[in-house]
């Protein structure tokens, strides 16, 4: 007989985390929406003269989700390359906080 060996869980390997520990961006639904979203566009970035692909795609709520944008409408979401999800991301905030 061996040692008994404590048999830990393997944690789920998992997609780098979101910046906000949201856990909607941990749920079914959401990654549900997200594969959607860059399955549909091709895995192809969206914004206007991109179409750029990339390892890791950012799917994107066009009217972001504090600003009243639907979680899960497909028709709120578009597949964004790293670059563009970076512009787009510095965009809201300068609009939210004031450039200054
Ligand atoms: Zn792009």
């Amino acid at each position: 007989m061996g040692l008994k060996v404590a048999r830990l869980p393997l944690a789920p390997i998992r997609a780098a985390p979101v910046k906000v520990a949201d856990p909607f961006y941990a749920s079914p639904a959401y990654r549900a929406w997200r594969k959607f979203v860059i399955e549909r566009a091709g895995g192809a970035c969206q914004a206007p003269g991109c179409g750029k692909r990339e390892g890791r795609m950012f799917a994107d709520h066009i009217v972001e989700r504090r600003d009243g944008g639907s979680d899960l409408d497909p028709a709120n979401g578009q597949c964004l390359c790293s670059h563009h999800h970076q512009l787009k991301t510095h965009a809201e905030r300068a609009r939210r906080y004031g450039a200054r």
